[in-house]
């Protein structure tokens, strides 16, 4: 039997996207990134988050020059 197969659903998961070939997934918080799964290059990937932040800041600096 194997006890330690048993993997906690709760475990929380990060979204990742790599920075050269734009690829996004998924990894558990537990686990360090450093290389991206689809094109293997090393420190390009970084979280979805950081990132998506960064392009609503800059969405909301474009629309307030339009107005
Ligand atoms: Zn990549």
């Amino acid at each position: 039997m194997e006890t330690s197969k048993k993997v906690s659903p709760r475990e929380k998961e990060i979204e990742y996207i790599c920075n050269s070939c734009l690829y996004p997934f998924k990894r558990k918080e537990s686990i360090n990134v450093t290389v991206c799964p689809y094109c293997g290059k090393r420190n390009s990937v970084e979280p979805k988050s950081l990132r998506s932040a960064q392009a609503l800041l800059d969405e909301a600096i474009e629309r307030d020059s339009n107005l």
